[in-house]
């Protein structure tokens, strides 16, 4: 175990779920440090995205049918690839086999096929492993592997008796799509708009690993942000524009170049980006990891590579925060057109509406079929030669007029064997097209989604491990280094001497005089020495500690301590709680503090 896990679990941030019957892989349970440091982040990701943006929260179900998910595609497609020895029983996730793999192979058409698949189904990734013959670890042939597509989602029964069938919820999004039309009617009816909503996932991993990297239950925080794909722009762009991140593009990953630093702006221009709006947020979740406390150098963007996106999605970027295990993905930001609110529109149109200032006019184009002599004509492809019709655009449309006019006889159409596998003519009469002119007064569409997911128990990890450090010169006295906006407790309060009546009265005073505040603290009078409890209140990430002495109950002064810095000033105990106050809530720095008040030498 690391020095690291060792602290996370004697000061109880968090620590294995049922570990007295043994455990459960992947299930976690946090203590009152991880609780505090958990709301802290997520009261800030609230005032940050929710308050700051005006985004409307939800709170939905964790439990759901069966249909919203088979609309969604969830039932069927939410799942891991696997690789199975059908001779041993060993199995693996196929993402760690190639990664495995990857590792130790040298560049060459294999290594070439195999980054080639990873990413993919087990239905294509089987022949490749075949073919290479790939073994699973410790085995010496590959002829019994069987790959697998294994669903992630815990499934249910909703209902005591013969129930119907449900799944936990594995994601936060469906709820806030199936709720978009109150959601629009709550915006009286105005794009754009963003849905947020705070709460658990639950995903069926296979391998969960690394602690609350990979957990089996866990917490997300997710926006949509609905907008007229006409209508690309952000309101709040230019406030982002100059805004730097490190990025590391398809392109260079492809090309094994290094990230790199840019501006949003050049980012977007340059169309590494895909828009201003995935820019925008993808700007605002940089500043918001590096105001709780993710070092700069410490996150990147990583941009998806085409194999690794869903196929609706134009555009897709990691924000990946580097800790012990490498580059973690922390938070999801990603354009998903229109997919999620076509999927449900089988049920009910999720559309939105724009009603023109003037009537627009605008061209159509409007076909007639002769159904019964398409269907003679073409048998069981009459279903996608309609479908095709019907999607016409009006470039398509006007190209296709233009050859049936000139065709003998006039009106004829051949279908390619592109779409009918041979070619086809279509006599006159079957089908016509024409473009037609219409002045519209309104327009109604399937708004566009830009969604960021953020996991915040990866995000918490993270923020930890890279608080984390040891004093030099003192092995044993681990700091972790929380910035007072998220330190799970603003302060501890210290008599120099246990039993001390007229100190633990002061003590408990100063401590109600906090709370009543909304300032959290940490009374320690236990007769332990000073500097073991400083130790303590370090490893907890407390950054401010009050030392009373005998002199406070002369002069009324006590000492405030600086965590990272252990530097001490005297102050007044009436100032106090003001000061500790106004620190923890980020009204004023310790810099300002050290210069107002006289620096306290032990
Ligand atoms: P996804 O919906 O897979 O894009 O996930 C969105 C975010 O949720 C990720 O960026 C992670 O931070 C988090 N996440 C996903 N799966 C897990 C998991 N098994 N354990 C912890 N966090 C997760």
């Amino acid at each position: 175990m690391s020095r690291f896990e060792d602290l996370a679990r004697r000061r109880f941030f968090f620590a294995p779920a049922f570990e007295l019957y043994g455990g459960c892989a992947g299930l976690f349970d946090y203590g009152p440090a991880g609780c505090a440091v958990k709301n802290n982040i997520l009261t800030q990701w609230r005032q940050f995205f929710i308050v700051r943006e005006n985004m409307l929260e939800v709170d939905c179900t964790t439990i759901s049918p069966e249909m919203p998910l088979m609309a969604s595609g969830h039932v069927g497609r939410f799942s891991d690839p696997m690789v199975r020895d059908a001779k041993t029983n060993e199995m693996i996730r196929a993402d760690h086999l190639l990664e495995n793999i990857l590792n130790e192979l040298p560049e060459g058409t294999e290594r070439k096929k195999l980054e080639n698949i990873s990413g993919t189904r087990a239905k294509e990734l089987e022949p490749v492993l075949r073919e290479l013959n790939i073994p699973l670890a410790r085995t010496s042939d590959n002829s019994k592997i069987i790959c697998d597509d294994i669903g992630l989602m815990f499934s249910t029964d909703i209902g005591p008796v013969d129930g119907s069938k449900g799944y936990l919820r594995p994601e936060l999004a469906q709820g806030i799509f199936l709720n978009f039309k109150r959601l629009l009617e709550y915006n009286q009816g105005r794009l754009p708009f963003a849905g947020a909503q705070i709460g658990r996932s639950y995903r069926n991993e296979i391998a969960p690993r690394q602690m609350l990297i990979r957990m089996r239950e866990f917490t997300q925080a997710e926006i949509e942000y609905f907008y007229d794909p006409e209508n690309g722009v952000h309101p709040k762009f230019a406030s982002v524009a100059e805004q730097r991140i490190i990025i590391w593009s398809r392109e260079d990953q492809e090309n094994k170049k290094e990230s790199r630093l840019i501006s949003i702006n050049d980012a977007v221009r340059n169309n590494i980006i895909a828009g201003e709006i995935l820019g925008y947020f993808i700007a605002r979740t940089a500043s918001f990891l590096t105001m709780i406390g993710i070092p700069p150098q410490r996150l990147r963007f990583r941009q998806h590579l085409k194999k690794e996106m869903a196929h609706y999605a134009r555009d897709c970027w990691d924000a990946e925060i580097n800790c012990s295990f490498g580059w973690i993905e922390c938070v999801g930001i990603a354009n998903r057109s229109c997919y999620d609110l076509e999927c449900h529109s089988k049920r009910s149109k999720l559309k939105a509406r724009q009603v023109f200032e003037k009537p627009r006019k605008t061209c159509k184009v409007q076909h007639s079929i002769n159904k019964a002599k398409l269907g003679a004509k073409l048998g069981d492809k009459t279903k996608s030669v309609i479908e095709w019709i019907e999607k016409l655009t009006i470039k398509e449309a006007c190209a296709i007029i233009a050859k049936m006019t000139i065709a003998e006889p006039r009106g004829t159409l051949v279908l390619g064997p592109e779409l009918c596998g041979e070619s086809i003519t279509l006599e006159p009469g079957i089908l016509q097209i024409q473009i037609v002119e219409k002045m519209e007064h309104q327009r109604e569409f399937y708004p566009h989604v830009v969604e960021p997911s953020f996991g915040i128990d990866r995000i918490l990890y993270c923020l930890l491990e890279n608080a984390y450090w040891i004093r030099p010169g003192s092995e044993t006295r681990s700091v972790l280094s929380l910035q007072p906006v998220i330190a799970p407790v603003k302060c501890s309060i210290l008599p120099i001497s246990s039993g001390n009546s007229e100190l633990d009265k002061l003590g408990l005073h100063l401590q109600e005089e906090l709370a009543t505040r909304g300032i959290s603290s940490r009374v320690d009078a236990s007769s332990q020495a000073l500097g073991r409890r400083y130790a303590r209140t370090d490893e907890l990430g407390l950054p401010f500690a009050i030392t009373m002495d005998f002199k406070t109950l002369e002069d009324k002064t006590i000492t405030l301590r600086e965590r990272d810095s252990m530097v001490q000033v005297r102050i007044p105990v009436n100032r106090v709680s003001d000061i500790i106050y106004n620190l923890s809530e980020a009204k004023t720095t310790w810099e300002t503090v050290m210069i107002s008040w006289p620096r306290f030498e032990n």
